[in-house]
C-alpha cells in the first residue's frame, strides 16, 4: 500500500521541484527518480547510481527538503536506494536524514552483500592491479591536443611555457603545482594535454594520468562505497604526473577535497608533478578548504586569456593545414575578427562553415562565412538576463530598478515587478527562487503568484494586454 501512497506523495514533490529548477535539471536529476515507499514520514526513492545520490545531496538537498516538508510535514525525511546492478541484485540502501546536517554529509551505508564480498571473490579492484607495471595506467591523453597543436600567443605565453618547462622536466621546476585558470574554452584543457603528452615524450616510463575532477570526485564516491577508499588513494599516489582538470567541480565537496588533500601532500613531497585547471584563480574559488588552496599557491597559478585577432587568425590557420582544407584568406580574416569570445566558439565556427559549404556542394566564400556567423553570433549572444528584463521594464515604466526590487506594494510597482517576474520566467532558464531572489528577494511561491496573475491580466485587461505586448517585443528584439 505504502508505494502507491509513496508514488502520489513523490507526483506532487516533482510538481513542486520542476517550479523551481530549469527543464534540463529537472530531466536529467529528477524524472529518472522513483519512489518506492514512504512510512514514518519516509520517503524512499531510488536513483540509479550512487553518483546521483551524492549530487542530489550535494546540488538540491534544501529543494528536495522543502518538497518533502510540504507535502509530507516537517521533519519528514529522505532515504535513497541505490540501484547496484538492476539486473540481479536488489539494491541497497543509503540512508541520510535530512534533518540533521551531520547524517547528510556521513550517510550510513548498509553494503549489498555482493559488494563486500568482492575481495573474496577476485573480482578486481578497479584501483589495484596486481604486479602493476607502470605503463599499464591508461594516461587518457588526447593525441590531438599537443604543443605543436597549441597556438602561441601574448594571451598564453606565460602558462605555455611554464607548461613546457614541466614537459621537459616534470616535477622538477618551480611549477608545482601548475594552475592554469580561464574562463571556458580558452584551451586549459588542450594545454595540460600537451604537457602530459610532452612529459609521455620525454620519459615514456613515467605514469601520467589525466582526469577530470568530476570523474575523480565519481570515483571516490565509487571506492567508498565498495570500502576502497585506501586503494583509491594508493593508485593516485603512484601518478608521476597528475592532471586534474575542471577542479571548480570539487567545491563544496569536503571529502573529496579531504582524498586530494592527502594526495596531493604524497605526490609534492615526493616532486611529482601535479597540474590544476580551473576556471577561476585560487583566491576566488569559493568552496575550496583554505589548506588546499594554499597548496595550490605553492607553485605557479597562471592564466589563459582571450587571444588577440592575430592569435585568432594563427589558431585558424593552423586548424585549416591541420585538416588540409582551403579557406580563402579573407575568410579567416572575417571569423578571426568577428568571433572574440573564445578559441572553442571559434574553432566551431570554422567547423559549420566547412560543414555548410560540403553539405551543399559550395564554395567558402566570404559570403556564406558572413551569413553564417550571423547566426552563429545573434544565437550565442541571445541569452536573456533578468538583469536586462529588469531594465527593460524599468525604463519603460519610468521607474529606477532599486523601486522596483523594493518592499513596496504600490500598485504601479507591484504590477511592473510582477511582469519582470513573469519575463524572466519566460525568457531565462532560472528556476523561480532565483528570480524572486533578484526581484527584490522573494520567494518562489510570490513569483508564481506573479506568473499566473500576469497571465489572468492579459485575458482580463485590455491596456495590461498593451504592456506586455510592447514589453514582449522590447526583450524579444535583443
Ligand atoms: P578549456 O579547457 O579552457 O575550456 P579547451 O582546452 O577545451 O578549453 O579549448 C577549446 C578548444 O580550443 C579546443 O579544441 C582547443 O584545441 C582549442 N584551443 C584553445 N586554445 C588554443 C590554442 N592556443 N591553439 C590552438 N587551439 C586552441
Ligand atoms: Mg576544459
Amino acid at each position: 500500500m505504502h508505494v502507491i501512497d509513496a508514488q502520489a506523495v513523490w507526483k506532487k514533490c516533482l510538481l513542486f521541484i520542476e517550479d523551481n529548477v530549469n527543464k534540463s535539471t529537472f530531466d536529467t536529476w529528477f524524472k529518472p527518480i522513483k519512489a518506492v515507499g514512504l512510512k514514518d514520514m519516509v520517503l524512499t526513492i531510488q536513483v540509479p547510481s550512487a553518483f546521483y545520490y551524492e549530487f542530489l545531496e550535494e546540488k538540491f538537498l534544501p529543494l528536495l527538503r522543502s518538497a518533502l516538508y510540504k507535502e509530507i510535514g516537517k521533519g519528514a525525511r529522505l532515504e535513497y536506494s541505490v540501484v547496484v546492478d538492476s539486473s540481479k541484485e536488489t539494491p541497497y540502501t543509503v540512508k541520510y536524514g535530512q534533518t540533521n546536517k551531520d547524517a547528510t554529509r556521513n550517510p550510513q551505508v548498509s553494503m549489498p552483500l555482493s559488494l563486500k564480498g568482492d575481495r573474496k571473490k577476485g573480482i578486481p579492484n578497479p584501483f589495484v592491479i596486481p604486479g602493476l607495471k607502470k605503463l599499464n595506467i591508461n594516461s587518457r591523453l588526447n593525441e590531438n591536443y599537443s604543443f605543436e597543436n597549441f597556438v602561441e600567443g601574448d594571451c598564453n605565453r606565460l602558462a605555455r611555457s611554464a607548461g613546457y618547462a614541466i614537459g621537459k622536466n616534470p616535477g622538477k621546476t618551480a611549477f608545482n603545482p601548475l594552475f592554469l585558470y580561464s574562463r571556458t574554452g580558452l584551451g586549459k584543457t588542450h594545454l595540460s594535454h600537451a604537457i602530459g603528452l610532452e612529459v609521455k615524450k620525454n620519459f615514456p616510463d613515467k605514469t601520467v594520468l589525466y582526469v577530470v575532477a568530476e570523474q575523480f570526485m565519481h570515483q571516490y564516491v565509487e571506492a567508498t562505497l565498495n570500502r576502497n577508499a585506501q586503494d583509491f588513494i594508493n593508485f593516485y599516489q603512484m601518478i608521476d604526473v597528475l592532471i586534474l582538470d575542471d577542479i571548480h567541480f570539487l567545491a563544496g565537496r569536503k571529502k573529496t577535497q579531504d582524498q586530494l588533500f592527502h594526495i596531493f601532500n604524497h605526490l609534492h613531497q615526493f616532486n611529482k608533478q601535479i597540474i590544476l585547471t580551473s576556471d577561476k584563480p585560487p583566491v576566488e574559488l569559493k568552496g575550496v578548504e583554505e589548506r588546499l588552496l594554499s597548496r595550490f599557491k605553492w607553485g605557479l597559478a597562471a592564466d589563459l586569456q582571450v587571444p588577440d585577432v592575430e592569435t585568432r587568425k594563427a589558431i585558424l590557420l593552423s586548424k585549416i593545414k591541420k585538416d588540409g582544407i582551403d579557406l580563402p584568406e579573407k575568410v579567416v580574416d572575417y571569423l578571426a575578427s568577428s568571433i572574440s569570445t573564445n578559441v572553442r566558439e571559434l574553432e566551431g565556427a570554422l567547423i559549420s562553415i566547412i560543414a555548410q559549404s560540403s553539405l551543399n556542394k559550395k564554395e567558402i566564400t566570404l559570403d556564406l562565412a558572413k551569413k553564417m556567423i550571423d547566426k552563429f553570433v545573434i544565437s550565442t549572444s541571445r541569452e536573456i538576463s533578468i538583469d536586462f528584463i529588469q531594465k527593460v521594464v524599468c525604463d519603460y515604466f519610468s521607474i529606477p530598478i532599486d523601486v522596483l526590487n523594493s518592499k513596496t506594494r504600490k500598485r504601479e510597482i507591484v504590477q511592473a515587478r510582477q511582469l519582470a517576474m513573469f519575463f524572466s520566467k519566460e525568457h531565462t532558464k532560472s528556476s523561480l527562487a532565483t528570480i524572486g531572489h533578484y526581484c527584490g528577494k522573494k520567494d518562489h511561491a510570490t513569483v508564481l503568484h506573479a506568473v499566473r496573475t500576469v497571465r489572468d491580466l492579459i485575458d482580463t485587461d485590455r491596456q495590461f494586454k498593451q504592456y506586455y505586448k510592447e514589453l514582449d517585443k522590447k526583450i524579444r528584439i535583443k
